[in-house]
């Protein structure tokens, strides 16, 4: 197929039609043919779950269903890992005599060095590479203090966000308009997707993740305190799809905008807007400290007192396989494993207990669960886990270390969550269930506790002062 003024566009994170920018900026120019390349090696490499590999393989099906009603044709090939992508994208072009390759941009180390090989390679041979932010509400460099420095606490980040917010008006890309083009002059192979995933709660398809934020947004009104209660489902749980962009943070931002209407006042109180400038945030700072950040250094140097021993070694394991004897901490993991995701206020619980409490290096908890959680996100949870440890920007002071039987009896108070999770305990009552007596334990095959939780705390204080 050759045609005049044809424009490659390449799917990476941003599985949608609609606020695309990459995509809309190449329909406007001509005749568009998208590309999606699976880095099987690489995505494991980086750690990705299976069930995000899946989720995102099934949401690249569905997307090249959306774009071939608009006679948009999506070629999706397999490399093994990154390295290859540029000499892929280089063939593609030249078969289909594209001028320019359209892309958003992504900001992990790998994912900048692939991007700057691919751009190199294109200007070698004379081609363009066109590059946008659309995984950001805000451009990059927007947000700057007064010296043109980034931002380090995200209270000020976060009013600095919203004044350029106010300031720029934000509407979202439409999605391109059909082509004219008999898509059976190009080849489309099938797409496999070897991976297994719970696709009976998570769904693919760009109208199915658009409807399930409207679906959410009536819980806005109630989100500020419904956010911290995991038997509700008080959260959005787009999670996910903000993570391959099947839905992009601005629909999110749009969506908070419809449910307010004119209470503009509102919306720029609203705690949900608030997660989502949590999101720009990290993802800024990955921009600023890449090479550091991606190689999993602290964004602060401190000296490090996690155990590296076979204590540490057995505490891990237990953590993993739900045996820590702490009911919230073991019903979190579980939920990680059945589901692929974890409510936000248990990522915390857990995180500071393998940390803190346990003495684990983070870096442990943080590629366990980039390998179990669905919505495994480079920037938030490297943000997430160097917040709880407290060596991130911005983080929690080191002395605070969430107590799991106390946070257990505040948000999941008569034990609805854990038993859900864990039915062998459902016989307890309200005071047995955060922390169960010993002979409760050896009656319902529970294990005991693998840590003491005040000499493990006097320990935490004292090591990370
Ligand atoms: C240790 C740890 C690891 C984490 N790992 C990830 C991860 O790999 N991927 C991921 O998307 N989030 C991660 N988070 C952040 C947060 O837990 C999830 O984004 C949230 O639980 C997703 O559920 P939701 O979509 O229902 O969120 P909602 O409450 O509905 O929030 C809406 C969106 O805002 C963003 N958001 C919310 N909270 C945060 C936050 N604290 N930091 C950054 N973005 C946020 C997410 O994109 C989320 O989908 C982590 C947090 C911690 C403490």
């Amino acid at each position: 197929m050759t045609m005049n003024n044809t424009q490659l566009v390449w799917f990476r994170q941003d599985l949608r039609l609609e606020d695309n920018p990459a995509l809309y900026a190449a329909s406007q120019k001509g005749h568009v043919i998208a590309v999606y390349l699976e880095a099987t090696k690489q995505h494991q490499l980086h750690h990705e779950s299976q069930a995000k590999m899946g989720l995102r393989l099934d949401a690249v099906k569905a997307l090249r269903q959306a774009l071939n009603k608009l006679s948009i044709p999506l070629i999706y090939q397999e490399v093994s890992v990154f390295d290859e992508s540029p000499q892929a994208l280089l063939n593609l072009a030249n078969q289909f005599s594209c001028k320019s390759l359209y892309f958003n941009n992504e900001y992990p180390l790998n994912e900048v060095i692939r991007d700057n090989k691919v751009e190199k390679l294109f200007n070698e041979n004379n081609l363009h590479t066109i590059r946008f932010d659309g995984d950001l509400v805000l451009k990059p460099s927007k947000v700057r203090n007064l010296k043109d420095k980034p931002y380090k606490v995200f209270s000020a980040y976060k009013k600095a966000w919203l004044q350029e917010f106010k300031a720029i008006p934000q509407g979202v890309y439409p999605k391109p308009k059909k082509q004219l083009w008999d898509l059976a002059e190009c080849e489309q192979n099938d797409i496999v997707n070897p991976y297994n995933y719970r696709d009976d709660l998570w769904q693919s398809g760009e109208k199915n993740i658009n409807a399930k934020l409207k679906q959410f947004l009536p819980n806005l009104f109630g989100y500020a305190e419904d956010r911290n209660i995991p038997s509700i489902q008080g959260t959005s749980c787009l999670s996910p799809y903000l993570a391959i962009g099947t839905i992009s943070a601005r629909q999110c931002i749009q969506g908070i905008f419809d449910a307010y209407q004119t209470d503009i006042e509102k919306i720029y109180q609203d705690t949900w807007l608030s997660e989502l400038i949590w999101r720009e945030f990290y993802r800024q700072i990955l921009i600023d400290n890449y090479k550091r950040l991606s190689k999993h250094q602290p964004y602060k140097q401190k000296s490090e007192s996690w155990l590296n021993n076979d204590i540490a070694i057995e505490r891990f394991e237990a953590w993993k396989n739900a045996q820590t004897g702490f009911p919230i901490v073991d019903a979190a993991m579980l939920q990680l494993k059945q589901t692929g995701w974890m409510h936000n206020r248990l990522r915390m619980i857990s995180a500071m207990f393998l940390n803190k409490l346990c003495l684990v290096d983070w870096r442990w908890g943080e590629k366990y669960f980039m390998q179990h959680l669905i919505d495994g996100d480079f920037a938030s949870n490297n943000g997430g886990w160097q917040w709880c440890s407290s060596t991130g920007v911005d983080s929690v002071p080191y002395f605070r270390i969430m107590n799991p039987i106390t946070q257990s009896k505040r948000f999941d108070p008569t034990g609805e969550f854990i038993k859900k999770i864990l039915p062998q305990l459902e016989s307890l009552d309200s005071k047995q269930i955060h922390f169960p007596d010993n002979h409760v334990r050896k009656t319902l095959g529970y294990p005991e506790p693998i840590i003491d939780y005040k000499s493990a705390r006097e320990t935490a204080l004292s090591l990370l002062a």
